[in-house]
């Protein structure tokens, strides 16, 4: 007979610690813990709990698994289409060489602008007065001032991200992942500048215009702000295609250029469901800029 959790339903064998007794057990510390409430309660209450309990446990784990699966063939069919419309555009490419340029899939920044609401700039000003606060505040050490490094490798990165128009920055919200040691390190940098002084820095930096749903300094032209002044978030973040693409540059042959495919989402929606993560254009990007593919309907 299957012998197995009486919470998760997780098959054990006859050694599993937990598997002797009435109410054989999996090491999960969640399904020990609904055991250990038998000890307070009595054998009717604690079999009503235990049913209530491995009931949604089953379901939970059900619906992660049918998630997992959704995000699979996601992939798989998304790469499927993928291969087909990178191949198209090399082949329309004459003198491609495979070996010296990379594929990329990329999502998409909003496209859309919209006026900076008074609600938002009140949210960011509370939000960098509490930050800055803290940043003067004595005692705290001063951050190592080695987090704004730009590869300079070469131009690729940046024209990625130009193209891809800043896909992962639409959570960055009223409060750009600024923290109190964004600020530290940026005094490191100016230490003449008082706490008002820096916070009219960032304040004066904001643009009448944002790019919508995304964070408070996303323009049409990018980020508002210069590196010294972004978050070791937004300094260090790098997606899937910027990780490849790094990668690619330390390896030889040197490489030329980069063949994309754009997608609808942006990096965090792309998997959703309920949205359309179509290819919406494709390109490519060498030294002397981005050349959309004439096959872009
Ligand atoms: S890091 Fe990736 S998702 Fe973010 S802007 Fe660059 S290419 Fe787009
Ligand atoms: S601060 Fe700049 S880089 Fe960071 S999320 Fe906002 S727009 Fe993107
Ligand atoms: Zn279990």
């Amino acid at each position: 007979m299957r012998l197995e959790c009486v919470v998760c339903g997780t098959e054990l064998t006859a050694r599993s610690p937990g598997a002797t007794g009435p109410y054989p057990i999996c090491h999960a510390v969640p399904c020990r813990m609904v055991l250990d409430q038998r000890a307070t309660m009595g054998e009717t209450a604690f079999a009503r709990h235990l049913h209530w309990r491995a009931k949604n446990t089953r379901e939970q784990r059900s619906r992660a698994r049918a998630e997992d699966e959704r995000l699979r063939a996601w992939t798989v069919a998304e790469s499927a289409e993928n291969t087909v419309h990178w191949a198209a555009v090399e082949s329309a490419w004459p003198g491609h060489q495979p070996d010296q340029f990379m594929r990329l899939a990329l999502p998409s920044g909003p496209a859309r602008q919209r006026k900076l609401a008074q609600r938002r700039r009140q949210h960011y000003l509370d939000h960098l007065a509490q930050v800055i606060a803290q940043a003067f505040l004595p005692g705290d050490e001063v951050p190592p001032s080695d987090t704004v490094a730009v590869d300079a490798r070469s131009t690729l990165p940046g024209q990625v991200c130009a193209l891809c128009r800043g896909g992962c920055c639409t959570r960055g919200g009223d409060t750009a992942y600024l923290s109190a040691d964004t600020v530290r390190r940026f005094m490191a940098q100016q230490p003449d500048l008082s706490p008002a002084q820096v916070l009219s820095a960032y304040l004066d930096r904001l643009a009448p215009k944002t790019q919508v749903g995304s964070c408070i300094n996303h323009t049409a032209g990018g980020c508002a702000l210069p590196r010294e002044m972004r978050s070791d978030v937004c300094n260090r973040y790098l997606c899937d295609s910027q990780k490849e693409l790094r990668e690619r540059l330390d390896e030889a042959p040197p490489l030329l250029g980069v063949v994309v495919v754009q997608r609808r989402q942006d990096h965090w929606s792309r998997h959703l469901p309920e949205r359309d993560n179509g290819i919406v254009g494709s390109a490519t990007i060498t030294a002397s800029g981005i050349s959309p593919w004439p096959g872009n309907s």
